[in-house]
């Protein structure tokens, strides 16, 4: 089968060929739907190779697909089913595994498919080490679904933790209105009442966060500072999520969040925050969350079947994987791109 492989480091990832896995005890092979292209594979191409896994491994961490194989023993699956796949695959047995919470495995660190260790999503077939990391679909086509699996469910997890914040009058600003933050904006319309502003460099994402639901669209700068400040009577945002982590972002969400609110990191982007006695203000809770849990993501699912988030998608044969990655760098994707290998 096609692979899309990452071979070197800090150089483009390559389309291999290889064998299709053959899945062990346990083990569940499935047919690739889509596997979407996320901005923190962006950061892994650029990582020099001391901070990278055991080259090659193919990248693709956010996939849905088909079961098409059942190792011996796996069960609760029948070949055909489409499934989402749970992307940080622990060891099933720790605690925070035992509550579902495998992207904080104390063993494994939450690490999945895709990003070392275990080849991802990006080709013909997937190997999943286990039947608990799938998810049945239902109606969902996983072609339009599997940004779920990651741009769904880590902005789901970090907007769940602060949802007590966000009651009728509260603010709620994301930083970052690409493929994470679009999800954001739309889970935090579906599940509270707080006002939402997108912040973002680019004036067609905040078009597309207001078609989604976003109350504002401001430009990154001094000024989205001054009217959010307005906005919330000088306060400031009850919850800042910053989608992109650099320097600026990260400066600027210690600006407008509030006393006693939450400032929430999940960009990649390197940055680092200051803290003195007074910024971020006082008592304001700092996060920086790593993806989701599995009962999570099944409420993601959920969301997405009663039609209350949608990604905007576009989708890609594999052998175009390395443009739909050229695209998001140059900021030209508009949502979503999924590499769709049976289309
Ligand atoms: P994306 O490229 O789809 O979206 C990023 C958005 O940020 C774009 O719309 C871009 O225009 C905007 N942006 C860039 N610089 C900006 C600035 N200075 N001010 C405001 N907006 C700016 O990326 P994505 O796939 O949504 O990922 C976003 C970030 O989240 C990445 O850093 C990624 O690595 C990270 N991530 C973290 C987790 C986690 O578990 N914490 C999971 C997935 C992704
Ligand atoms: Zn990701
Ligand atoms: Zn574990």
């Amino acid at each position: 089968m096609r692979a899309f492989q990452l071979v070197h480091a800090q150089k483009p990832p390559e389309l291999r060929e290889v064998p299709v896995p053959d899945p062990g005890p346990g083990q569940v092979l499935v047919k690739v739907g889509g596997a979407g292209a996320c901005h923190s594979d962006l950061h892994l191409m650029e990582a020099p190779a001391e901070r990278l896994p055991k080259l090659p491994f193919t990248i693709g961490h956010e996939n849905a697909g088909w079961v098409e194989k059942l190792g011996p023993g796996a069960t609760g699956f029948a070949p055909g089913d489409p499934v989402m796949v749970y992307g940080p695959w622990g060891c099933g047995l720790c605690a925070n595994c035992r509550e579902g919470k495998e992207n904080y495995c104390q063993k494994t660190g939450g690490l999945g498919g895709g990003l070392g260790g275990h080849d991802g999503g990006m080709a013909e077939y997937l190997l999943v080490p286990a039947s608990r990391f799938l998810i049945p679909l239902g109606t969902l086509d996983p072609r339009e679904a599997a940004p779920l699996s990651d741009a769904g469910l880590t902005s789901y997890h970090a907007v769940k933790r602060s949802l007590d914040l966000l009651g009728p009058g509260s603010t709620a600003v994301v930083i970052g209105a690409g493929g994470l933050g679009q999800m954001a904006i739309q889970m935090l319309r579906a599940l509270s009442a707080a006002a939402v502003v997108a912040v973002d460099t680019s004036a067609d994402k905040l078009t597309t966060a207001k078609r989604l639901g976003a109350d504002e669209g401001l430009l990154s700068g001094e000024e989205a500072v001054t009217r959010i400040k307005d906005m919330t009577r000088g306060q400031g945002a009850e919850l800042v999520l910053d989608m992109v982590g650099v320097d600026p972002t990260l400066r600027m969400a210690a600006q407008v969040a509030r006393v006693l609110g939450h400032l929430t990191i999940v960009g990649l982007g390197g940055g680092a925050l200051p803290v003195d006695f007074s910024s971020p203000p006082h008592e304001c809770s700092v996060a920086s969350p790593y993806w989701g849990s599995i009962p999570e993501l099944m409420e993601v699912i959920t969301l997405a079947q009663q039609q209350k988030i949608k990604m905007l998608v576009e989708g890609f044969p594999l052998e175009r994987a390395g443009e739909a990655y050229q695209l998001l760098h140059d900021g030209k994707i508009q949502g979503r791109a999924v590499v769709t290998p049976h289309p």
